[in-house]
């Protein structure tokens, strides 16, 4: 079997792997003269820079599964959980995150009663949530709606929206309980309570553990490197833009740079939006709904400094800003304290987070607003060694209210065009263990399908 890929991010070139794994041709088509999608790491003055993803849970197995048959398990590192402070920005103040927190859940209770991150009435409010009882088929509400339910507002405007922002750059408003926060949706339908839900959940975790976060020594880009390299000469590799793909008498034809490649089947690993217009003529259906799938814009900075120049950060592996409180800076991490061996010893690396406020201005504008920013906030008055701005447009899936029932009708329109599978982060997940793990099972399915059945014994 002939398949080709379209996208030669992480998704697609684990996709690549998992099909050569099980013996069919692959053609990886990717735009870009570099592979790997936002996934890339840069080296400056001995640091080791993540442009894009700087770690992935450890709790989703699909990375460390992929890392370990790849013979890169050596090189997982975990975040330096000893000294895990997440600090809130509230009224110019940053207050460490209370302990024991499952996202906004508690599982402790003097932490939360002793933060200050939120007022005695909330608290009370989240005393009352631990006697809720299982609603009946809510259907789906939005994170504000759904966090705000259990907890309150303050909690949702000083946890749950800061937490989501540094993950999808998204707002609580918009986006769905059921796509972003499904492990509470079901501890909420068999306790009621989400604290009851995150103690049972800690009495199971206790003993298991391990850092929350993982990443590999030499940064992610080595991990890009490491499938390249195993692929490399198995793969045929095509430098273009996929334009369009149709179907041709039950195999598909795709038109890279003007010509003409055929495949029988088709892993569409871009993001939903390049998916939208390359199948805008197989299925129009398909291509429009794709195209409903909104997508946030990125943007990373990272600041060299002397770690003289730092000893006044407070401890810890960074701050979030929340929306009520924000300039344009989304996030802040401590590079230098959340992983050993991201910086020299005599360096500090410091890794901003934006959404699309700044994508538009010169690197010069970002860079000097990131420095005020982060010089208000951390009332730091260093100079920076260097900066590194990376620019992520249309790179952010936004599962927005509603999208589990889109993606139940993009499932059923896809199926009307054998051997399409989509892969990426516009559906199941937003991290690299949920984006390894589609395009695994959109190879698994895809050679499954194309198997000849055994004949009977
Ligand atoms: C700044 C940032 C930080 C993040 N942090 C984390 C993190 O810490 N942990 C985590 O787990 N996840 C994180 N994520 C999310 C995660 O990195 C992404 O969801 C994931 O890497 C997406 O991979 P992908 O291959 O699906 O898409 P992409 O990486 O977007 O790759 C898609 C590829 O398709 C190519 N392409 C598009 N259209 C076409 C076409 N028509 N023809 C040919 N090629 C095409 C593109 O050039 C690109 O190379 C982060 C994302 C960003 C942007």
């Amino acid at each position: 079997m002939r398949v080709a890929i379209a996208g030669a991010g992480i998704t697609g070139l684990a996709a690549a792997y998992y099909l050569r794994q099980a013996g069919a041709e692959v053609v990886l088509v990717e735009k870009e003269p570099r592979l790997g999608g936002v996934v890339r790491t840069s080296r400056v003055r001995g640091c080791i820079i993540e442009c894009g993803p700087d770690s992935f849970l450890a709790a989703k197995p699909a990375a460390l599964e992929i890392i370990r048959e790849l013979g890169l398990e050596s090189d997982v590192i975990g975040s330096n959980d000893h000294g895990r402070v997440t600090y809130i920005l509230k009224r110019g103040r940053l207050l460490p995150l209370p302990e024991g927190l499952m996202m906004v859940a508690p599982s402790r209770v003097r932490p939360m009663l002793s933060t200050r991150l939120i007022g005695w009435r909330t608290k009370i409010g989240m005393a009352a949530e631990y006697f809720r009882r299982p609603p009946r088929a809510p259907g789906d509400r939005s994170v504000s709606q759904f966090l705000g339910g259990h907890y309150g507002q303050e909690m949702v405007d000083y946890l749950g929206e800061p937490l989501l922002a540094g993950v999808y750059g998204g707002d609580p408003e918009k986006l769905s309980a059921t796509a972003v926060l499904g492990r509470f949706l079901e501890m909420e339908q068999r306790y009621g309570s989400l604290t009851r839900g995150a103690l049972a959940a800690r009495q199971k975790a206790r003993g298991a553990g391990g850092p929350l976060f993982r990443t590999l020594r030499q940064g992610l880009g080595s991990l890009i490197e490491a499938i390249e390299a195993r692929i490399l000469g198995q793969v045929q590799l095509v430098r273009g833009e996929v334009e369009t793909a149709h179907q041709h008498d039950g195999a598909w034809r795709l038109r890279v740079n003007g010509s003409w490649l055929d495949a029988d089947g088709l892993i569409v690993a871009c993001p939903a939006w390049a998916a939208s217009s390359l199948l805008r003529h197989s299925s129009p259906e398909l291509a429009s709904l794709l195209d409903t799938i909104p997508y946030h814009d990125a943007m990373t900075v990272a600041l060299g400094y002397r770690r003289a120049d730092c000893s006044h950060l407070p401890p810890g592996f960074g701050f979030l800003v929340p929306m009520r409180e924000r300039d344009r800076l989304l996030a802040c991490t401590f590079v230098h304290n959340k992983f050993s061996g991201r910086a020299p010893d005599d360096l500090a690396l410091l890794r901003c987070f934006y959404g699309a406020d700044l994508m538009a201005e010169s690197d010069e504008t970002v860079i000097r607003h990131t420095r005020e920013e982060i010089d208000r906030i951390l009332n730091h008055r260093a100079e920076p060694l260097f900066a590194e701005v990376s620019r992520w447009p249309r790179a952010m899936a936004q599962y927005t209210v509603g999208h589990p029932g889109r993606l139940a009708e993009i499932d059923r329109l896809a199926t009307q065009l054998p051997g399409l599978r989509l892969a990426g982060n516009a559906y199941r997940g937003i991290g690299l263990p949920d984006c390894i793990a589609s395009a695994r099972e959109a190879a698994r399915t895809l050679t499954a399908a194309a198997a000849p059945a055994t004949p009977p014994a």
